[in-house]
């Protein structure tokens, strides 16, 4: 069961879903979030960070190595294998992914005892398109579906 927590960024405006890969580092190791309203204001530090479409992580790596260290596992604990991992990354492909599906499980819902295929038919074709959209844009998690 991994755990999942929603993180507000530095300027609060905005807020991602975290998720955490077999609960192996704890949500501190992400020592700042930033969404592209506050990105502008964060260093740029490759050792540290990623960025992902305007929004920027920033992980301490040391740290995140030591739990690595201390469990036997071999890779490296850059902010890239973090991220694309799932260790400390988006909880689905992006931050609102939650949300989003949210809204279209509330919205196809009057289907569910109208007709339950379609239902199933709609929830698939319109999270494809929701995932197409998201790797369109260029969201990193959504380059590899
Ligand atoms: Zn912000």
């Amino acid at each position: 069961m991994c755990m999942n927590q929603r993180r507000f960024c530095e300027c609060g405006k905005n807020s991602a879903f975290i998720s955490f890969r077999d609960n192996l580092l704890p949500p501190e190791i992400l020592l700042h979030l930033y969404c592209p309203r506050c990105a502008s204001a964060a260093a740029r530090d490759e050792t540290s960070m990623l960025a992902d479409c305007g929004w920027v992580l920033e992980y301490d790596v040391d740290r995140a190595q030591n739990y690595f260290d201390l469990r036997g596992l071999k890779p490296r604990a850059t902010p890239a294998y973090l991220f694309d991992e799932g260790y400390l990354s988006w909880q689905g492909l992006a931050p609102g992914d939650q949300e989003v599906n949210a809204q279209l499980h509330r919205r196809l819902a009057p289907l569910v005892r109208q007709d339950y295929s379609l239902y199933l038919k709609k929830l698939k074709t319109e999270w494809l398109a929701h995932v197409a959209g998201l790797k369109a844009a260029g969201w990193r998690k959504a380059q590899a579906t």
